[in-house]
């Protein structure tokens, strides 16, 4: 980059400000960083015009449901992003389902449909892109599995060396088969995510590889762009909800982020509320908002495996995000979990399990009355339905230990092969 940079880096516990364009990704005290940009503030000119008029470009960084917000994202040079054209992802009418959740006017924002099946992507195009920028070869992430699919895809197209830290045995088939595929060196370590997470940032900086997990702040800046976008799809105004899961609570931290720097800038003129959902066996989170305390790690079980985190990195930074957004935290139990799955699944619009918690959610919150019936509600789904096949088949053949498929169950059936026999099975 030419000339002064637009951004810098804000300590979230002390308030420290560092240069924005340097490898740091903790603040001396240890306390995680906040990326500050100044540049929207002063650009001139209407930007919701802007933004919705790069949607006929044909630049890809005006197509990538990204980068058409840079001036709210990250002002780099559109000419210098490493982008697929993330984002774009379609907001499906859910009302199909209001018997199950018990709101009629739901939509769902299908994140899934990002280029490598989750909305990890409108975070690592900005990782990625400020890795290249900094003249960084090699980078490195912690992984449930959606960040090093999408890490080892986009370092790739950008000539990059990954690095992928996963728990042993506790990946969901089709994201270990991505970074397989997409040529990351994948090292299996003992332990769960958290360990995984903290032994990466280790050897990134002992070997000065570029991290790339939840810690580094500007994929916070990437997705927010899910927000953005969603108030875009929305004509720019705002739902009475926005829905959805939380994991290491890197999502929701960024959506309200997003939310509140288009308030402030005068963009919107309405905030919606915000639930985050937990499963009930990683739900530090909730705990801690139920019971007014600190978050205390746990060991985390689930069978939503892209939420299974016991100690989340920036619970600080997501429950500012939260109670600026007057919104509320909820949990469900990997039942309620599987069975939402089933009815989004079968509306035709399908996700992995972890997604479907905020389907779960909303009719929990709605069963409660905290959410209303004529609310509009808007949910996000995180990934893709082939993520997890394994699940799905098990779930449906009525295999998963604890998991009652119930009427919901749809085990694929063997005939014998006479026209009679194939006739009896269409009944
Ligand atoms: C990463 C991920 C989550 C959790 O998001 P956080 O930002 O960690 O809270 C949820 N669902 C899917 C599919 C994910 O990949
Ligand atoms: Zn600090």
């Amino acid at each position: 980059m030419n000339g002064p940079i637009p951004w810098r880096l804000k300590c979230v516990e002390c308030d420290t400000l560092y240069r924005g364009h340097e490898i740091r990704y903790r603040c001396d005290c240890s306390g995680t960083l906040d990326v500050i940009t100044t540049l929207a503030a002063a650009t001139s000119g209407p930007l919701l015009e802007t933004f919705d008029a790069r949607r006929s470009s044909f630049i890809p960084a005006d197509v990538s449901g990204v980068w058409r917000f840079r001036e709210l994202v990250l002002p780099l040079p559109p000419d210098e992003v490493v982008t697929k054209g993330e984002g774009n992802t379609a907001l499906y009418d859910a009302s199909p389902l209001e018997d199950f959740t018990g709101v009629a006017d739901l939509r769902l924002k299908h994140e899934g449909e990002n280029p490598t099946g989750s909305f990890k992507d409108r975070g690592m195009t900005v990782g990625v892109s400020v890795a290249k920028s900094l003249g960084c070869e090699r980078v490195a992430c912690a992984s449930t599995g959606n960040t090093s699919a999408s890490m080892a895809a986009y370092a790739a197209q950008a000539g990059m060396r990954a690095f992928v830290f996963i728990p042993e045995g506790k990946i969901a088939f089709g994201k270990l088969s991505q970074a397989l595929a997409y040529g990351a060196r994948t090292i299996q370590i003992p332990g769960d995510f958290d360990d995984a997470m903290k032994l990466v940032e280790r050897v990134c900086v002992d070997e000065g590889i570029y991290l790339l997990n939840s810690v580094n702040p500007f994929r916070i800046e990437g997705q927010k762009a899910i927000g953005l976008e969603l108030m875009q799809d929305l004509r720019w105004r705002a739902p009475d909800w926005i829905v959805l899961p939380g994991g290491n609570l890197g999502n929701n931290t960024a959506i309200a982020k997003g939310l509140l720097e288009l308030r402030d800038l005068g963009l919107i003129d309405r905030l919606p509320r915000m639930a985050v959902i937990q499963a009930e066996g990683a739900n530090p989170l909730y705990t801690a908002w139920r019971d007014g305390t600190d978050v205390q790690p746990l060991t985390a079980e689930t069978l939503a495996t892209a939420i299974r985190i016991g100690s989340p990195v920036s619970w600080r930074k997501s429950l500012r995000g939260i109670r600026a957004l007057n919104g509320v935290v909820e949990q469900v139990s990997d039942q309620e979990i599987l069975e939402a799955k089933a009815r989004v699944d079968a509306a035709g619009i399908g996700a992995e399990p972890a997604s479907c918690a905020t389907v779960a959610g909303v009719r929990k919150l709605c069963h409660a009355g905290v959410i209303r019936p004529d609310d509009q509600v808007c949910g996000v789904l995180t990934g893709h339905l082939l993520k997890d096949p394994d699940t799905v088949v098990r779930f449906h053949r009525g295999q998963l230990e604890g998991i009652d498929s119930g009427v919901a169950a749809n085990p694929p059936v063997t005939s014998d092969g006479t026209l009679e026999d194939v006739r009896r099975l269409l009944q």
